[in-house]
């Protein structure tokens, strides 16, 4: 169970030292999800700059997400492999961050780290993806502080991005690569639901209602975002969405995908250079921080 004992103890040395800010702002506990710290990581994993899959780019930024995974008690491994892509062979890297429950069934939250490789423009991508890595490591600082009784597992796939076009060949490296994996060694079958983050900074946040998700996930997303108060970001009618789930979802995992694909005008701020931090916003994150944590609440035992 998720559990929000520490809430006390905080407000009662909040009464004690510091009346007068709690007589005008709400003390959070530690274990609510925070937006702002969510953007603060996302600018940090930006300031990586370009970094497309097999860059030394994307080499560093690992290693920083891994060095702030440890101290958080996160089991962490990489999933490494090469992946054969058009441009030859390319050395990736999911990163999988485990935090125990009971072993018994778990809940896995995931969105990719990789940026799209665009020859002769420097493309940051802020949202894409520099805002679900950024998203994770918030949400792993509150997985860590949270009681549940499934493992929740937190992923950062590598190669979501085509190297060229994209194709069912040329996309989805990383996930296809763990999917595979996890069927394998049998971790697929404790998997009680996937939940796929990407492109969730934007300021103008709506999010997709995506038929290729499962339908009892989207149901749970669009009724938690009601009872939050938060529908007016979450659109009604359907669209089909290609994404990192959709390798579980082949496979017969539980799976949904969270994305705004509607990025700037006519979605022109979409793979150019137009994707830079000044376009997203600490309260769109918090949206899907509070409906993901929520979700996650229900989901749990
Ligand atoms: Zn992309």
């Amino acid at each position: 169970m998720f559990s929000h004992n520490r809430v006390c103890r905080v407000l009662i040395v909040c009464f004690t030292f510091t009346a007068v800010a709690c007589a005008t702002a709400p003390v959070k506990p530690k274990t609510a999800f925070s937006g702002t710290r969510a953007l603060a990581y996302t600018r940090r994993t930006v300031a990586f700059g370009v970094r497309p899959a097999g860059s030394a780019a994307i080499g560093k930024l690992r290693a920083w997400i891994v060095s702030e995974l440890k101290p958080l008690g996160a089991e962490v491994s990489l999933d490494s492999f090469t992946a054969r892509t058009p441009a030859g062979p390319v050395s990736m890297a999911n990163i999988v961050a485990k935090f125990p429950g009971n072993g018994k069934a778990a809940v896995v939250v995931t969105g990719h780290y990789d940026t799209k490789p665009i020859p002769m423009i420097q493309f940051v991508g802020a949202n894409d993806a520099g805002s679900s890595a950024g998203f994770l490591l918030e949400l792993a600082r509150v997985i860590a502080h949270t009681k549940h009784q499934d493992d929740v597992v937190l992923v950062w796939f590598d190669g979501e991005e085509a190297v060229g076009q994209w194709s069912d060949t040329d996309s989805l490296y990383g996930s296809r690569h763990l999917q595979t994996k996890w069927a394998a060694d049998g971790t697929l079958s404790r998997v009680k639901a996937l939940i796929n983050v990407d492109m969730i900074g934007d300021k103008d946040l709506d999010i997709v209602n995506d038929m290729n998700s499962s339908q009892s996930l989207r149901e749970l997303m669009l009724q938690t975002a009601d009872d939050l108060g938060y529908g007016k970001y979450f659109l009604r009618t359907g669209a089909g969405i290609d994404d990192d789930h959709i390798p579980f979802v082949s496979a017969g995992t539980n799976a949904l995908d969270i994305i705004d694909f509607d990025y700037g005008p006519n979605n022109s701020y979409w793979h150019t250079e137009k994707d830079t931090m000044d376009k997203l916003s600490a309260g769109s994150l918090q949206v899907i921080g509070d409906v993901v944590v929520k979700m996650l609440q229900k989901l749990d035992g």
